[in-house]
């Protein structure tokens, strides 16, 4: 298929019926010159509500469990009867309440049960998004574009890692072809469902909170997409937090390391997982803003024309928690014990956001987000529990009071100064340096400092770099 556009909607892009008809005027004036594959996320904190729904189920509270699902449906029904012309919005209501059902059905499984199996919270979380996709297709159909709901299920294979399952990208591609291209064939726009699939034997699983921007690239790479467009509520992205940093910009263009680098480093514009699915095919990805129409976005590519010098963004990461590791006997060598750490670290599933050593016999931390710490703890106790107990490793400790602030950018490399220049800009606002990594690679310099120094630390290199002021960059 030629010249195909993926577009991926974001929730605060789907979270209105104002927000859908707008979604629905980029797509239907994008079809217009080629196909278009759309993927929805649900209507912002709707897969909050569904989360908190189960959480209530489980705790027995069917009357809180029974105003949630209240909510989620009047919030569906509202949006359908501003959508659609007053003739041609029963049916859409109708189906509205047939998901909102199947919700109330799984949910009153959890009510009786008095549990939550992983499986069926992913099977009832992903209606967030069979809800938004109805909507939005019953609107383009209504105005003259054909358009039909698709769930993600159907076409994105994935592994059985319930609530973070990863896609099987070679069973996916044989099922999404098969549904979609004759879809796009006869001109119609499948409107897919970000955030779920199932496995191989139908069981639905979720790609993770955020998990819309991964499916549109897995769907974008499947169907040898031209182009994948990520339409969020910002500008694009960043070379800060403009909450923190009153002067960052938008960047013109970025690169796929920088981008996934971003994201994993906090930067919240794209899913992590985002980019990989698109790197080997090289499909170039533009994030841009649904409600200021008239801003460029950021494009990702794969290599910038002419690479800048320096860092070209910095992001921070408040709610983390580094922990420490150090042996104390020669019994135990610092590389086994390194070695047992990761395998438990592996055994988590947490994310490690950076990880540091200045000598192997000594101490070695890592850092991971607050909310995985006590998985994180329970794995690391019970792999080096005879350790632990034979006193050949001190007690693990645990630093809560802690930021992450990671300065990216691939030219970066073989410039020499500019880790000098980041740390006096730290040590000039009297922010003390409790850990810093940068791998060989050089795109990145990862750096640990108390809580309260975050934020200053950020401005003073946004500042001391010139980030934002460099060429490429349109200032706001
Ligand atoms: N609706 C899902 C979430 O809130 C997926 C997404 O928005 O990308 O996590
Ligand atoms: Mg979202």
């Amino acid at each position: 298929m030629n010249n195909l556009l993926v577009m991926k909607f974001g929730g605060t892009s789907m979270g209105s019926a104002e927000r859908i008809r707008v979604a629905s005027q980029i797509t239907a004036g994008e079809r217009g010159a080629r196909p278009v594959v759309v993927v929805v996320s649900a209507m912002s904190k709707i897969t909050d509500l569904l989360l908190d729904s189960l959480r209530r189920a489980e705790a027995g509270d069917d009357v809180g469990l029974e105003a949630d699902i209240e909510k989620l449906r009047e919030r569906h029904v509202a949006a359908c009867r501003e959508l659609l012309p007053p003739d041609g919005h029963e049916a859409a209501i109708e189906a509205v309440h047939r998901l909102v059902g199947e919700f109330q059905r799984i949910a009153g499984g959890v009510l009786m049960l008095g549990v939550r199996p992983p499986s069926s919270v992913d099977e009832a979380i992903a209606i967030g998004e069979r809800l938004s996709a109805l909507l939005m297709a019953a609107h383009l159909e209504a105005w003259g574009v054909r358009a039909v709901a698709v769930s993600g299920a159907d076409v994105i294979v994935t592994d059985a890692v319930f609530g973070s399952a990863s896609p099987l990208m070679e069973q996916t591609r044989e099922k999404a072809r098969q549904l979609l291209l004759p879809l796009l064939e006869a001109g119609v726009v499948p409107v897919v469902t970000g955030f779920n699939g199932a496995t191989a034997d139908g069981r639905p699983t979720t790609l993770g909170r955020g998990g819309s921007d991964f499916s549109a690239s897995i769907l974008a790479a499947s169907l040898d997409a031209a182009e994948l467009w990520i339409w969020t509520d910002v500008d694009g992205i960043m070379t800060a937090d403009p909450r923190l940093v009153p002067e960052a910009a938008v960047l013109d263009e970025v690169t796929y390391s920088e981008a996934a680098e971003l994201a994993y480093a906090g930067a919240k514009v794209l899913h992590p997982r985002t980019l990989a699915p698109l790197v080997d095919r090289q499909i170039p990805v533009w994030s841009k803003n649904s409600f200021a129409l008239d801003k460029p976005g950021t494009k990702i590519v794969s290599k910038l024309d002419a690479q800048e010098h320096g860092p070209r963004a910095v992001t921070s990461m408040a709610s983390v928690a580094l922990v420490s590791l150090e042996p104390a006997s020669a019994a135990l060598s610092g590389t086994k014990a390194m070695a047992r750490a990761l395998e438990a670290l592996s055994a988590s599933n947490a994310e490690v956001l950076m990880l540091s050593s200045s000598s192997y016999r000594q101490n070695f931390c890592f850092l991971v987000r607050k909310d995985e710490l006590a998985a994180v703890l329970e794995c690391l106790e019970s792999t080096l529990s005879l350790e632990l107990a034979h006193g050949y490793l001190r007690p693990i400790s645990v630093d809560e009071n802690v930021g992450l602030l990671s300065v990216v950018g691939e030219g970066m490399k073989g410039t020499q100064g500019l880790a000098g220049r980041i740390f006096m800009a730290i040590s000039r606002e009297n922010v003390n340096i409790i850990a810093i990594a940068q791998g060989s690679s050089e795109l990145t310099i990862s750096i640990v400092v108390r809580r309260d120094g975050l934020e200053k630390a950020v401005q003073a290199i946004h500042a001391e770099c010139r980030i934002g002021e460099q060429a490429h960059l349109h200032k706001e």
